[in-house]
């Protein structure tokens, strides 16, 4: 529709055809409206009955609502309609009727279920606090990328069909490939890794990965989207640094330039951004913490992963993004570097927030010999990982990164209860569709 004006757009004065659903019909017997609805706002349009065409008013008050319809009329000034102007109507036209029974009610007055919700994802995403998650979400991700580029990173796509998986054969999803069986990649590690030795050296990607969970929770999805970064000549404290700066501007993103949907979530108010330092914690300092707070049964001990209640506890102890550093090495991947100094001690961390990680990254073991002598040891065979570790012995340099899980951010950055929130069609045991 060239000749289309936003509603947000119409201005007293003019003739305009604006074009969306229908929001709403209140009819006060001698005077109707009709609050039409689109991308940028609604508009009221007003049908005075004893003046206008009958089968205008009939059609424009007939018609069911979240129908697709276009309206041309005169634009006028009405201190009292919801945007302080109104429409006069000379005409309507219904594009595209909608059936009477909805599923869910897109004005929000009858509340529906997240699973019913997830159903009907177009018609859920018509309520404007829905359509508020997504669009701060592509402010994130705007965000994310242009602080990746002022880092200098490159942005890389990896592939998502794999012949191994990285973390442990349990949750990786099998698909049959030309009769032969691979997977889909549980994490883009290997291949981020193999570019830190290219002419590239500092990649992120943004991008999906499928977990085989086995369980349904609050914060785990099957096909989550990760933020990762990696970077040459890079250590641990460099990595941390530039997850602070990355996670940081997508908070400023959205502080920026989502005042609107801030507001329509209610959160306008408290929304704040991190001051761009997090807290760096050592693992031995968290358990202390949490055992300092009492909020466990049993104490927890040097080389203990900590519990979900445990992290729980320290996130409201600490009450901001914090790090866990200097893990034991034994409850991190074998592909994280060790301390030179404490071969027990690994480079790995945690970025968290008060609620729940968001980041796990560290230095990589970039050494052909102890790389090959780790997958030995976590049972994986070198061989199926030959087109990764042999690049080791063409120069590989140091490097470390990390993978930051997108919907985790706007999940804790907009306080929603549940990690399907975040996501237009969830993936989770049960659902597989739409
Ligand atoms: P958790 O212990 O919370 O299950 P993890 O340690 O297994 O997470 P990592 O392999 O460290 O996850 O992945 C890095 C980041 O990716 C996590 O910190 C998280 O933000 C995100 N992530 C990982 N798995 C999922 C998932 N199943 N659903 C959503 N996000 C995920
Ligand atoms: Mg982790």
């Amino acid at each position: 529709m060239d000749d289309r004006t936003y509603t947000a757009d119409a201005e007293p004065g003019e003739t305009v055809t604006v074009a969306g659903w229908v929001h709403e019909i209140r009819d006060l017997g001698g005077i109707a409206f009709l609050i039409l609805r689109d991308q940028s706002g609604k508009i009221q349009v007003k049908f005075e009955k004893d003046e206008m065409d009958d089968d205008l008013v009939e059609t424009g008050l007939g018609v069911h609502r979240e129908s697709v319809v276009a309206v041309t009329g005169d634009v006028e000034e009405e201190p009292r309609a919801p945007t302080g102007v109104e429409i006069t109507p000379d005409s309507l036209d219904v594009v595209a009727e909608a059936d009477p029974e909805l599923p869910l009610d897109p004005s929000g007055k009858v509340d529906a279920d997240l699973s019913t919700r997830l159903d009907n994802r177009t018609l859920d995403l018509r309520k404007d606090e829905v359509k508020a998650i997504f669009e701060i979400r592509a402010e994130v991700l705007r965000s994310v990328r242009e602080a990746f580029r002022n880092l200098d990173a490159t942005e890389i796509n990896t592939p998502k069909i794999v012949a191994t998986g990285t973390e442990g054969g349990t949750e990786l999803f099998p698909i049959t490939y030309f009769g032969r069986e691979a997977f889909m990649n549980q994490s883009p590690q290997l291949f981020k890794q193999l570019m830190v030795g290219s002419g590239l050296e500092r990649v992120f990607e943004i991008g999906p990965i499928f977990r085989a969970e086995e369980h349904n929770t609050p914060r785990h999805l099957n096909e989550a989207t990760s933020i990762d970064f990696e970077s040459a000549f890079y250590d641990h404290t460099e990595a941390m640094d530039a997850c602070e700066t990355v996670v940081t501007a997508a908070y400023e993103g959205v502080a920026e330039n989502c005042a609107e949907q801030l507001e329509t979530l209610d959160l306008a108010d408290e929304f704040e951004a991190p001051d761009g330092e997090f807290p760096r914690l050592t693992y031995e300092e968290a358990i202390e913490r949490i055992n300092a707070t009492g909020e466990l049964d049993e104490q927890l001990v040097w080389g203990d992963d900590l519990p979900t209640e445990g992290e729980h506890a320290l996130g409201q102890d600490v009450g901001e993004h914090y790090f866990i550093t200097d893990w034991p090495s034994e409850i991190k991947p074998f592909y994280i570097k060790d301390h030179d100094d404490d071969e027990q001690l690994s480079t790995g961390f945690d970025m968290m927030h008060p609620t729940m990680e968001l980041v796990s990254g560290g230095q990589r073991e970039h050494r052909y010999d102890h790389l090959v002598e780790g997958f030995e040891q976590q049972g994986l065979d070198p061989e199926q990982f030959d087109y990764y570790t042999k690049m080791f012995k063409y120069g590989m340099p140091p490097h470390a990164g990390w993978g930051l899980g997108g919907e985790r951010l706007v999940m804790t950055m907009l306080g929603l209860g549940n990690i399907r929130e975040a996501v237009l069609f969830p993936r989770d045991r049960q659902r597989l569709s739409p």
